[in-house]
C-alpha cells in the first residue's frame, strides 16, 4: 500500500471480535445493563483463570478504583506511607492519596524499569505500611524481595498489575503474590472492557469489603435487590464510591478474557520481531524476559536517547505521527508533574533512572489487531526516521 494512503494506527486500538459485539447486543436486549450475571460470570472466568476461588475477586470499573477500594478495604493507619514507583501512571499515586495514604516513591532499575527492591528498603521508615509495585510493561518486579521486604517489615503488597494480567514470576501469576492485585480492562489493555478493572485479594474478607465499598457501602448489590427472588432491604454498612462493573461492560471483557492467551502470543511474536529488527538501531531496547518470569507484552517501550541518535524524543514522537503511526510515552516519571512538585516537594532528579527513562521513552505500538503488514510499516518509519536524524 501508498504508504500516503495508509490508514492512522492508532496506539493501542483493540482487537474485538464478533462475539464481544454479539454479547452486548444480548445485553442491551436482555433488559439488564448494570451489575449482573455477565459480571459474576466474568467474575468467576478471571478466578479461574488466575487459579484461584471466585470470593477472591471483584470487578470493578477501574484499576483506579481497584487500586483505591484495596487500600480502603486494607485499613492502614490515615497518613501512612506506601511505596511506589515513580516509572508509573499517575493513578497509581492518585489512588494512594486518594485512600488517605502517603505516597513514597522507590527508584526503578534501568533494567527492568520496574521499582528496586534496594531502593524500596532505602525508602523505608516507621510509618510505612505498604509496597505498591508496578509490573511495568508486563514484565513481574522482582517479588521473591519484595515479599521478603514486606514480611520482613510487616508491610501489606498491593500490585498494580494494569500491564500483566498474563505475567508470571517463576511459575506464580503476578497479584497472587501481595495482598491485593489489581487489573485494568481499559481501552488500551491487554484484557479490555472499555473501562474497567478486577480486584484480585488473598483474604475473602478483604473482597467482601472490597465488594460492599465498590458499591456504596451497601450489603446487598442491585442484582441481589431487583432479582427474581423478590425485593431484598439492603443496609448501608460503610460510606462506599460508586465503583461497580456493569454486565454491558462484563459481556465484552467475557469473550476478551476467552482469546487473552492467544492475542499473548500474538503480542510475544510482534514484540519479538521489533527486538530482531531493531538490535543494529542506535535506540535502548528492552531487557529480554528472564526465564523465570512469563512477560505480558503490554507494551514495547525503545530509549530515544539524543546523543546516540541525533533526534530528540518529542521530535520522534512527532515524525512518528507524521507518519501516521500513534505512539505512546510510558511515562513521564510522576515527579515531573506539577501538582505532586508542589503538594510533596517531589523533583525529577531525586529518582534518576525514572527521570532519564521517562525523557527517552518511546511505546510503539504492541496490539494484537496489528497486522504483518502495520507491524513492517511501523518497523520501516522508526528505521527511515533515525536513517535522517544520523544524516543531519
Ligand atoms: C492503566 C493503568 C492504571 C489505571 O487503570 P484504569 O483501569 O484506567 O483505571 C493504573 N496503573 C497503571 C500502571 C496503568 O497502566
Amino acid at each position: 500500500m501508498n504508504p500516503n494512503e495508509a490508514p492512522f494506527l492508532v496506539f493501542g486500538a483493540p482487537l474485538i471480535g464478533e462475539e464481544e459485539i454479539l454479547e452486548v447486543e444480548q445485553c442491551l436486549r436482555s433488559g439488564w445493563l448494570g451489575t449482573g450475571p455477565r459480571v459474576a460470570r466474568f467474575e468467576q472466568d478471571f478466578a479461574a483463570y488466575k487459579g484461584v476461588a471466585a470470593p477472591h475477586v471483584a470487578a470493578v470499573n477501574s484499576c483506579t478504583a481497584a487500586l483505591h477500594v484495596s487500600m480502603v478495604a486494607a485499613g492502614l493507619d490515615p497518613g501512612a506511607e506506601v511505596i511506589t514507583t515513580p516509572l508509573t501512571f499517575c493513578a497509581t499515586v492518585n489512588a494512594i492519596i486518594h485512600a488517605g495514604l502517603t505516597p513514597v516513591l522507590a527508584d526503578v532499575d534501568p533494567n527492568t524499569q520496574c521499582i528496586s527492591p534496594a531502593a524500596i528498603e532505602a525508602a523505608i521508615t516507621p510509618r510505612t505500611q505498604a509496597i505498591l509495585p508496578v509490573h511495568f510493561a508486563g514484565r513481574p518486579c522482582d517479588m521473591a524481595s519484595i515479599m521478603d521486604i514486606a514480611v520482613k517489615h510487616k508491610l501489606l503488597v498491593i500490585e498494580d498489575c494494569a500491564h500483566a494480567v498474563e505475567s508470571k514470576y517463576r511459575g506464580q501469576p503476578v497479584g497472587t503474590f501481595g495482598d491485593f492485585g489489581c487489573f485494568s480492562f481499559y481501552a488500551t489493555k491487554n484484557v479490555v472492557t472499555g473501562e474497567g478493572g478486577m480486584i484480585l485479594g488473598r483474604s475473602e474478607a478483604h473482597i467482601a469489603r472490597a465488594k460492599v465499598l465498590a458499591l456504596h457501602g451497601m450489603s446487598k448489590d442491585a442484582w441481589h435487590r431487583f432479582g427474581d427472588q423478590g425485593y431484598k432491604h439492603y443496609q448501608v454498612v460503610e460510606c462506599g464510591f460508586k465503583y461497580n462493573m456493569m454486565d454491558m461492560q462484563a459481556a465484552i471483557g467475557i469473550h476478551q478474557l476467552a482469546r487473552v492467551e492467544q492475542n499473548w502470543l500474538r503480542r510475544r511474536d510482534i514484540w519479538q520481531r521489533y527486538q530482531d529488527e531493531f538490535a543494529p538501531a542506535p535506540l535502548h531496547l528492552p531487557t529480554e524476559p528472564t526465564d523465570d518470569t512469563r512477560h505480558g507484552f503490554h507494551l514495547y517501550t525503545v530509549g530515544v536517547e539524543t546523543q546516540r541518535t541525533g533526534i530528540e524524543r518529542d521530535a520522534f514522537l512527532d515524525q512518528m505521527n507524521r507518519r501516521k503511526i500513534g505512539t505512546g510515552v510510558h511515562y513521564l516519571s510522576v515527579a515531573e508533574h506539577p501538582y505532586y512538585q508542589h503538594r510533596f516537594g517531589w523533583q525529577p532528579e531525586h529518582w534518576p533512572n525514572a527521570m532519564r527513562l521517562g525523557r527517552e521513552t518511546v511505546s510503539l505500538p504492541l496490539s494484537a489487531l496489528l497486522s504483518d503488514s502495520d507491524v513492517t510499516r511501523v518497523i520501516a518509519a522508526v528505521s527511515d526516521i533515525l536513517a535522517n536524524a544520523a544524516a543531519e
